[in-house]
């Protein structure tokens, strides 16, 4: 799923580099990098993470609602 962080929000708190360390990782004291295209079986993570910014710098694609995505036939369609 796709994500991005508004990084003149983000304040490095790291919140989210705790929570989902696949998707997030902090460079350097406040830099945040982050993968914008997380795997889905972070998604669980993400949407924790997402919760967890305190200035909710995170914007994530098809977390909200709890859809599986499935009936909508995303590109992540790769099944492994
Ligand atoms: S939790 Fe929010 S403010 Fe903190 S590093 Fe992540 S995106 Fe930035």
């Amino acid at each position: 799923m796709r994500l991005v962080v508004d990084l003149n929000k983000c304040q490095g708190y790291a919140q989210c580099a705790f929570l989902a360390p696949d998707v997030f990782a902090m460079h350097g004291e406040e830099s945040l990098v982050y993968n914008p295209r997380a795997e889905e079986e972070q998604r669980e993570r993400l949407a924790r993470a997402v919760a967890a910014c305190p200035v909710q710098a995170i914007t994530a694609d098809g977390l909200d609602g709890a859809g599986d995505g499935a009936a909508s036939g995303r590109e992540a369609s790769d099944g492994r």
